[in-house]
């Protein structure tokens, strides 16, 4: 009986707290909510407050002079909701735990996110930025206009040492790669950077499938509108990475006003819960349409990538126009990672923005089409590509 009650308390004793190791899917339903027991609530609070009331002003200017100084994040209530929000804070602390790094730091949009880590290297006079095609189309857009100012060299994962310079602020990837789920050998590209932070696009794999920061991306970012949210209803981004890093995030955020909304917040963190059940089996139902796909004489070719996910692009021999248009259970939109399975035309939306010269050479064909798979049965999913296939045979 004693032995019973002290095993019992042993184990409440060393009972995972937020800095214990804990395992994904474990986190998926825990992590930035922590605190919510202690506070006698189940479901996370949204905080939908603009503004936060003190009285004391010498307090609030201390707190206002910190950020400023070195983006730390005011401690108790957030001053102002452009400086952050409980809420938000809360979906940053759990993407931060999932990709394992010391912090997050979210967007309005995954482009918000970007333009904000360009902004923190250009603001440093770090303008020029290294990328490997394919990006997701206005991520290149963004890069390539240098619509912030920003200069680009573009170069595959091999060329990435000898194209740094002095001014090299950032090295950019995308692992799948959208649309051509081309992959890179993040480990090889991080260790080729040297001391220049590398940029992983995460969204195709997430961090179920895939954490960059372990293979040395000192940034790892999230269209987090695409699986994190997982139900095509919110849009947003985020930047998991060191807490350095972060602070200079916060800053250009405060200062340029991309913040995150605490309802999408709100959104972003309960789709978090049903993460890797929702990437595991929407993975499953892919892999299986890649090889029906593989060996149908229609489709010219598959990409699937090695570390799987939910994402299979294919290039018809027919007409692609036809096949979205002779889809009736899959949704023909942009956009991706949600439950139910959307296809499109990368050359005619995704990556329509990109000079077609740019967009071809890259792999991203004429007849190529991406598709998102979701929670849906297989032979349904299958029963209506093989209609919209035989819509599509003619060309
Ligand atoms: C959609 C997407 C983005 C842009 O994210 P938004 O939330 O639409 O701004 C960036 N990267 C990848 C890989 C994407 O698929």
């Amino acid at each position: 009986m004693d032995t019973d009650i002290d095993d019992h308390t042993a184990r409440r004793a060393s009972a995972p707290g937020p800095a214990a190791v804990r395992a994904l899917a474990t986190e998926a339903v825990h992590a930035g909510r922590d605190d919510l027991a202690a506070l006698g609530l189940h479901a996370p609070p949204i905080d939908l407050s603009t503004t936060y009331p003190s009285y004391d002003s010498r307090g609030e200017a201390a707190r206002i002079d910190a950020f400023a100084a070195d983006g730390t994040e005011p401690p108790g209530t957030p001053v102002y909701g452009r400086l952050g929000n409980p809420t938000v804070a809360r979906f940053e602390t759990a993407i931060a735990r999932l990709e394992g790094t010391e912090s997050a730091v979210a967007f309005a949009s995954g482009m918000a996110a970007l333009s904000a880590v360009l902004l923190v290297r250009s603001s440093a006079g770090l303008r020029h930025v290294v990328a490997v095609r394919p990006l997701y189309g206005c991520s290149d857009h963004l890069l390539s206009a240098g619509l912030l100012g920003s200069e680009v060299t573009w170069t595959d994962p091999a060329g990435i040492a000898d194209a740094l310079r002095p001014d090299t602020g950032l090295v950019m990837v995308e692992s799948p790669a959208n649309p051509t789920l081309a992959e890179v050998d993040l480990r090889a590209v991080a260790h080729d950077c040297g001391s220049v932070p590398l940029l992983a696009d995460n969204t195709f794999a997430t961090p179920v499938l895939q954490r960059p920061a372990e293979s040395g991306a000192r940034l790892v970012l999230h269209s987090a509108t695409k699986y994190l949210g997982g139900h095509g209803d919110v849009l947003g981004g985020v930047v998991a990475c060191d807490e350095e890093f972060a602070r200079r995030l916060r800053q250009v955020r405060f200062a340029t006003g991309g913040v995150l909304h605490p309802l999408a917040g709100y959104l972003l963190l309960r789709g978090l819960a049903t993460l890797p059940v929702r990437v595991r089996a929407a993975s499953a139902t892919a892999a299986e349409l890649a090889r029906r796909l593989a060996e149908d004489p229609r489709v010219a070719r598959v990409h699937y990538p090695r570390l799987g996910g939910a994402m299979v692009a294919f290039e018809v021999r027919g007409d692609p126009h036809e096949v979205i248009a002779g889809v009736r259970l899959i949704t023909p939109a942009v956009s991706l990672g949600s439950v139910d399975t959307l296809i499109q035309h990368p050359a005619s939306i995704s990556h329509r923005i990109v000079d077609a010269d740019d967009r071809r050479s890259c792999g991203v064909g004429d007849r190529l089409l991406r598709l998102s798979v979701g929670l849906e049965d297989v032979d349904d999913l299958w029963g209506d590509l093989d209609g919209a296939l035989g819509a599509g045979r003619g060309a």
